[in-house]
């Protein structure tokens, strides 16, 4: 097809949902870098919003799913799959989960993630299923997961909500503290907030959730489908507070865009999900559970972990240097590779800019552009991103 009938066929038949498109017709990757019909390439610093963490046409990856699809690619959970279990194991024995379930997306594991917070009291016979969140959280577009994010933009239109879902101020433990009741089951944050602007959770503030909740007895639920494997410089994003959720998912890079998701929990927490209460069908097939046990594998052999806490303080001190530059660029935000860079510009038209001089980001909140590039980025492609920036930046002085 043409490009022009591309953008046509998504006029004309595609629901409106992501408004205009960024003007590009993506065809390949290799790499850190992607490739338009017209054969432009790009440097890909947002990764599909955190999913190839491994970057584009990994070869072991690649080679592992051609494999799979060989093989099998769906069968039901009916029967024992052994790209399950391999992966099972590689989780568990990486993670403080304990039991998991799979499922296709993370709103989908967001969702399971509180039938399994609810039923985890059910069981008790205690009356609390009141799942505290955050407001500029984002926990998906289901109807309890838009319940759950707190921002009144994704829910207002879809009224009325599921019950029993409210949000106070992020960073604020007092807030916190004040919305708990009796009702409670748990308290559901991201460890950064990602779609809400790159907000970094105090390490304070999250040792006091911990604590409360413990206090309480209630669950911590921690949604990491951004901020897990790898992205931020530690495998999960728990690990740089030093506490253990009860509840935790994962997707965006779990699969490395293969569609897939999981939901961990604690021994105890895990125990009140019986035969019957939750399900999917494609959820673990094989094919999503190969994809995702070679991207953790990859991860880890590859040391990809470390690597990433490097390179993203190697940005981060390149993009601080752009601060002392610019009297527009005001602050740095993130950890490891999930970055965001607050602007006194508009930040929608400086990703514009960006793509028409081959970097792709995106903006999060009207001012902060986001950075979330593959974990296998290299120092010279961080250079080739700033030096963009400052081209960008130079003509805004
Ligand atoms: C992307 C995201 C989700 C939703 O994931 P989908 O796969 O789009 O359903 C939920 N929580 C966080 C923190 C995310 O970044």
């Amino acid at each position: 097809m043409k490009k022009r009938e591309i953008v046509k066929a998504d006029n004309d038949y595609f629901m409106n949902v992501f408004g205009d498109r960024m003007p590009i017709v993506v065809d390949k990757g290799e790499g850190i870098k992607v490739y338009d019909k017209e054969g432009n390439e790009y440097l890909d610093f947002l990764a599909g919003i955190a999913v190839n963490a491994l970057g584009h046409s990994h070869p072991e990856f690649n080679k592992t799913l051609k494999n799979q699809i060989d093989k099998i690619i769906h069968c039901t959970n009916i029967y024992y799959i052994e790209p399950q279990a391999k992966l099972n194991k590689l989780l568990v024995e990486n993670s403080v989960g304990d039991r998991i379930f799979y499922g296709n997306s993370g709103a989908e594991a967001n969702e399971g993630a509180i039938k399994l917070a609810r039923k985890y009291f059910k069981v008790r016979d205690e009356d609390r299923y009141e799942v505290i969140t955050t407001t500029k959280s984002f926990h998906g577009r289901t109807l309890a997961t838009i319940a759950a994010t707190g921002q009144e933009k994704y829910q207002k239109p879809f009224t009325p909500l599921p019950e029993g879902f409210k949000s106070v101020p992020f960073n604020d433990l007092d807030a916190l503290k004040g919305a708990v009741s009796d009702k409670t089951c748990a308290i559901m944050l991201e460890p950064i907030q990602g779609e809400g602007g790159i907000n970094v959770a105090d390490k304070e503030y999250l040792k006091g959730v911990r604590e409360l909740c413990d206090e309480e007895g209630i669950l911590l639920l921690l949604d990491e489908i951004q901020t897990g494997l790898g992205r931020t410089g530690k495998l999960f994003g728990y690990e740089h507070y030093g506490i253990e959720p009860d509840i935790f998912t994962l997707a965006k890079a779990l699969g490395n865009g293969i569609p897939v998701s999981a939901l961990l929990a604690k021994e105890e927490v895990a125990d009140a999900f019986k035969p019957g209460d939750h399900g999917s069908t494609f959820g673990g097939n094989p094919l999503a559970c190969a994809a995702a046990y070679t991207t953790l594998n990859t991860i880890l052999e590859e040391g990809l972990v470390g690597h990433t806490l490097k390179m993203g303080k190697y940005f981060k001190n390149k993009l601080n240097e752009l601060i002392e530059e610019y009297d527009f660029v005001k602050s740095v935000r993130g950890k490891g590779l999930m970055i965001g860079l607050e602007v006194d510009l508009n930040a929608k038209v400086l990703v514009g800019e960006a793509l028409e001089k081959g970097l792709l980001i995106n903006a999060v909140s009207g001012t902060t552009l986001r950075f979330l590039p593959p974990l296998i980025v290299e120092e010279k492609d961080i250079d080739q991103v700033v030096e963009i920036l400052n081209d960008m930046f130079a003509k805004y002085e």
